[in-house]
C-alpha cells in the first residue's frame, strides 16, 4: 500500500479506500466501460472528512478529480493514473425536508430519483427531471448546472438551488446555506459553483427548491408533418395551458424509427411522420386540466397541425410513450453533441449538417432530438462503422461541422452537458478571450495550485 493510500485512510477507514485491482473493476462512466485509471479511490463519509482528504492533497499537490454517478456527457469526472478520485458516494443522506419553506437540505451523493421519490411521499417535487434520473446525483446535477425535461417550466438546477456548501482545494468549508429565494447580500458565491464542473470546489451539501406535487398529468405524443407545426403547436400550448406545460420534446423521424426498429422499442404509432412530439402538462385540477389539455389538441387537429396523437390512459401507457424518448441505447454507439440555437434557424441548421456529414464524410447520418422549448437539440452521429468510432479522425471530422455550422447561427456549442474534456476545444466559439481571462482568474482565486478537476473547461496554458 503506497503512502498516499495510507494516509487517505487514515481519514476515511480502509474500506472507504480502494486502488489497484478494485479500482480497476469500476467502469470509467455511464458511456466509458474502460476501467478506471487513478493513484486511488477515496469515498469520505462527512463534510469534514473532505476537507481533510483536500488539505492534505493540497499539502502534497496532488490532483483530485470529483465524481458523482458518472452519467456525465463530456469526460468532465474522467480521472488519469497520477490522480486521486475523490466520491461523493457515501454522502446519501437527505438531511431536511422543510415543506413550510418549501426546502430540502441533501448531501450531494443523494441520487436524483431517490430524492424525487422521498418528496413525492409528502406531494412534493424538485422539478429536475432527466433519463440519468436513478444514477445521476445532486451533486453532479449542481455541478454540471443539468437541464432535462422540465425545464421550460422550472428553470435549469441553478434556478432550483438556494443554498450550497462547497469545501474548496485547501480544505475550506463553505456554507452559504440560506432558504430565503431573495438574498441580495453582495456577490451570489454559490452560483460560482453551479456549472463549474468540480473545477472550483467539492460540493458536500444542496439546498434545493421545492414545489407543491401536481395531482393531474395530461401526456400525449403527437405527430406532426412539419417543423413550422411543430413550433406553432409549442406556441398554442404555452398559451393555451396557462403555465403548466411541463415538457415538449420533439423526435426527428430518424430518431423515432432509429429506437423503434426491428427487436428495439415497440412504436407506439406509425414511423411514417416527420416529427414526434411528447408533450406533458401538470396542475392541480384533473377535470379541468383534461378537458384543456384535449380541447388544444381537438383545434389544433381541427387546424392540421396534427397528424396523429396518442393519450395514455395509464401510467403504464404513459411510460412505454417516454421510453422512446429516453431510452436511446439502440442509437449507440454514436458521437453525441448537446447544442442550443434559435428555433428559427434549428431546422436550417439540421439540414445543413446532414447536407455537409453527406457530403464531406459520406457513410454517416445524424438523429436528432431534444428539449426545443428551450433552443436545446440533442444530435447524435451515428458512425460509419464501429471500427472509425473507435479512431478519432472520423469523430474530429463530425466535430468540426456540427461545430463549424453552428457558429454561423450563433448556436451554444454545450446547451447543458457542460464542457468537460469533450468540448475543450470549442468552447472559444462562445466564450471571448475577456470571458476566458476572468474564468481563469476565479480558478487561480480559488485553486491557486490547479489541483481539482485540473485540465477539464478550459486549460490554464492556453489562454
Ligand atoms: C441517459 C442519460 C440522460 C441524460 N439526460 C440529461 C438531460 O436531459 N439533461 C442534462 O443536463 N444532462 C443529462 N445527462 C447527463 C448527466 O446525467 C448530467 O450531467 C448529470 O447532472 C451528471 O450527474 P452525475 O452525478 O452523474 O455527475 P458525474 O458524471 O459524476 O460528474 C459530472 C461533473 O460534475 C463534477 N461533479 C460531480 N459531483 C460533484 C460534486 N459533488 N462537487 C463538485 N463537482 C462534482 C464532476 O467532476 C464532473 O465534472 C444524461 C445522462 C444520461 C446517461
Amino acid at each position: 500500500m503506497s503512502n498516499l493510500v495510507e494516509q487517505l485512510a487514515l481519514i476515511v477507514g480502509d474500506k472507504a479506500v480502494l486502488s489497484g485491482e478494485m479500482l480497476k473493476e469500476r467502469a470509467t462512466s455511464y458511456w466509458d466501460s474502460a476501467p478506471t485509471q487513478a493513484q486511488v479511490l477515496v469515498k469520505p463519509a462527512s463534510t469534514e472528512e473532505v476537507s481533510r482528504i483536500l488539505a492534505h492533497c493540497f499539502s502534497l499537490n496532488q490532483s483530485v478529480v470529483i465524481q458523482g454517478g458518472l452519467t456525465g456527457v463530456v469526460a468532465g469526472a474522467k480521472s488519469a493514473s497520477d490522480d486521486v478520485i475523490l466520491s461523493l458516494e457515501r454522502l446519501t443522506e437527505i438531511e431536511a425536508i422543510d415543506s413550510q419553506e418549501g426546502v430540502a437540505t441533501v448531501q450531494a451523493g443523494v441520487v436524483l430519483q431517490r430524492l424525487q421519490e422521498e418528496l413525492a411521499t409528502k406531494n412534493l417535487l424538485f422539478p429536475l427531471d432527466l433519463g440519468a434520473r436513478g444514477s445521476c446525483t445532486i451533486g453532479g446535477n449542481v455541478a454540471t448546472n443539468a437541464g432535462g425535461i422540465n425545464v421550460l417550466r422550472y428553470g435549469m438546477v441553478r434556478n432550483l438551488v438556494v443554498g450550497l456548501e462547497v469545501v474548496l482545494m485547501d480544505g475550506t468549508i463553505m456554507s452559504s446555506m440560506y432558504p430565503m429565494l431573495k438574498n441580495n447580500t453582495g456577490y451570489d458565491l454559490k452560483q460560482l459553483f453551479v456549472g463549474s464542473e468540480g473545477t472550483l470546489g467539492v460540493i458536500t451539501k444542496v439546498m434545493v427548491r421545492l414545489f407543491p406535487l401536481p395531482t393531474s398529468r395530461q401526456t400525449a405524443m403527437i405527430a406532426v408533418d412539419s417543423f413550422e407545426h411543430v413550433i406553432d403547436l409549442l406556441n398554442q400550448f404555452r398559451k393555451g395551458l396557462a403555465g403548466t406545460l411541463s415538457a415538449f420534446e420533439v423526435m426527428w423521424q430518424k430518431y423515432y424509427c432509429g429506437v423503434t426498429g426491428d427487436g428495439d422499442h415497440k412504436p407506439p404509432m406509425s414511423r411514417d411522420y416527420p416529427f414526434y412530439i411528447l408533450v406533458e402538462a401538470e396542475g392541480f385540477d384533473n377535470s379541468s386540466d383534461r378537458f384543456r389539455f384535449e380541447k388544444l389538441l381537438e383545434i389544433a387537429f381541427e387546424q392540421g397541425k396534427i397528424c396523429d396523437a396518442i393519450i395514455p390512459t395509464s401510467d403504464r401507457e404513459r411510460a412505454e410513450l417516454w421510453i422512446v424518448r429516453e431510452e436511446f441505447d439502440p442509437l449507440l454507439p454514436s458521437y453525441l453533441y448537446d447544442v442550443s440555437l434559435p428555433l428559427k434557424h434549428m431546422l436550417e441548421y439540421t439540414d445543413e449538417l446532414e447536407q455537409r456529414l453527406k457530403a464531406e464524410i459520406g457513410n454517416v447520418e445524424s438523429v436528432v432530438f431534444g428539449h426545443i422549448a428551450d433552443g436545446n437539440l440533442h444530435i447524435f452521429v451515428r458512425p460509419s462503422s464501429d471500427q472509425a468510432y473507435a479512431k478519432p479522425n472520423e469523430h474530429e471530422e463530425v466535430n468540426k461541422i456540427v461545430y463549424g455550422s453552428l457558429k454561423n447561427y450563433g448556436g451554444s456549442v454545450s446547451a447543458e452537458h457542460g464542457i468537460g474534456l469533450e468540448k475543450m476545444a470549442w468552447l472559444n466559439i462562445n466564450r471571448s478571450h475577456t470571458e476566458l481571462n476572468l474564468m481563469r482568474s476565479i480558478k487561480c482565486a480559488l485553486d491557486p495550485k490547479n489541483l481539482l478537476n485540473p485540465g477539464k473547461v478550459f486549460s490554464l496554458a492556453n489562454l
